[in-house]
């Protein structure tokens, strides 16, 4: 790399993080299609301004001293035998995020992105929510945390919007990043190969069911007894169960889309025959599905004064009975990425360091 294309400073644009029309307009006086063929080279995981050898040097050179191509840089990478690889990666500011690569029994890969560094949610039985709120994350941020994913395996399917942070507290990055992702002029991923998962913030729900983009909608229920809701998701609190319902009902009606309840299934505290009846009870006039994911461990959680535990295979298997009883469709998400910390819930440390400790790549 150039030793003037240093990718980790605040006062040069990213280029990354701009849509292609904004791309245009931010370049102009150059032509329209100078600022696509950058885009392209975007898309497919140019470096430096120098790998893009359809430009002029003189113009290469200029580019180089006005903007940088990424905000960010990889910081770490961990490899878990069971083939999912977390990575850390270390923004301008300093501030650590993580970004993971998921495969699944068939061999399919998917990507798994944060949102924000820290989470304001407070969730007691997640990590990234232990750890507090930095900020949001900027639209290059993100878009660059698919590139460094596919820069270590190139063939994604899915991109799941599950990692840190809550997705619908920053949609207006979100949105440029997504418009980024999918356009099919630069990444092309498809919407449909699109998940996010939230919380359940209502008003965010209502603008993506009003003014789309229409990705698969997840949400963390966890479970559907209001007063542990609100115990276990301070959120719950201003976002009411009723209330999520309705915003979910008024999402069908305009996407028509099937959404998955994601329940993590704390051990011994929302496994009970009254958790599994009050969230059928939910699912009801949903046309949704129950993903059940077994809480993965996290060091010093705790729950009413003690600490959460796995929920043993006996309990699992009685509360998936209990759902399918009631005539819930239910999955169950598989653990991957334990050892490296890698899996739902256990993203974290924050923040990682000062940017000039990371190796540029
Ligand atoms: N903030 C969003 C997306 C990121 S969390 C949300 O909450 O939906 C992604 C998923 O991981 C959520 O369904 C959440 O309930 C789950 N999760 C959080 N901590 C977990 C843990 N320790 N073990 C298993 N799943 C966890
Ligand atoms: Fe935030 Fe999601 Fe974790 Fe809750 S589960 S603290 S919303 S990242």
């Amino acid at each position: 790399m150039a030793p003037d294309e240093k990718p980790l400073t605040q006062d040069k644009p990213a280029l990354s993080g701009l849509p292609l029309e904004e791309l245009e307009k931010f370049l102009t006086p150059l032509p329209p299609f100078r600022a696509r063929q950058i885009f392209r080279w975007i898309a497919r995981g140019a470096q430096s301004f120098a790998d893009m050898t359809d430009l002029s040097l003189d113009l290469r050179e200029k580019l180089a001293a006005g903007y940088t191509l990424r905000s960010s840089v990889i910081a770490a990478r961990l490899d878990d035998p069971d083939g999912t690889v977390k990575l850390k990666i270390g923004l301008a500011d300093g501030a650590g995020i993580e970004a993971v690569l998921l495969r699944d029994g068939e061999g399919r890969q998917t990507a798994c992105l944060s949102t924000q560094a820290g989470c304001p949610v407070g969730c007691v039985f997640c990590k990234t929510g232990s750890l507090g709120f930095l900020r949001n994350l900027e639209a290059s941020e993100i878009v660059e945390q698919f590139l460094a994913i596919r820069s270590v395996s190139p063939d994604i399917a899915n991109v799941v919007i599950m990692g840190m942070g809550e997705p619908l507290l920053n949609l207006e990055e979100l949105r440029k990043a997504l418009d980024i992702l999918t356009d099919s002029e630069g990444i092309g991923l498809s919407k449909r190969r699109i998940t996010l998962s939230t919380s359940g913030i209502i008003r965010g729900i209502q603008e993506l069911a009003d003014q789309g983009p229409d990705l698969r909608l997840a949400v963390s229920l966890t479970t559907a007894d209001p007063a542990l809701r609100e115990e276990l998701m301070p959120i719950a609190r201003t976002n009411s169960l009723p209330a999520l319902k309705s915003a979910l009902q008024y999402y069908q009606a305009k996407q028509g889309r099937r959404i998955t309840l994601e329940a993590v299934l704390l051990g011994g505290v929302n496994t009970r025959k009254e958790d599994s009846a009050a969230l059928a009870d939910f699912a009801h006039g949903l046309d949704a599905v129950v993903n059940l994911i077994p809480w993965n461990p996290v060091e010093g959680l705790e729950f009413r004064g003690k600490p959460l535990r796995e929920p043993g295979a006996g309990e699992i298997a009685g509360f998936t009975r209990e759902l399918a009883r009631r005539g819930i469709k239910v999955t169950r998400r598989y653990r991957k990425g334990r050892l490296v910390a890698g899996a739902c819930g256990q993203l974290g440390e924050l923040p990682t360091g000062h940017p000039g400790e990371f190796e540029t790549s």
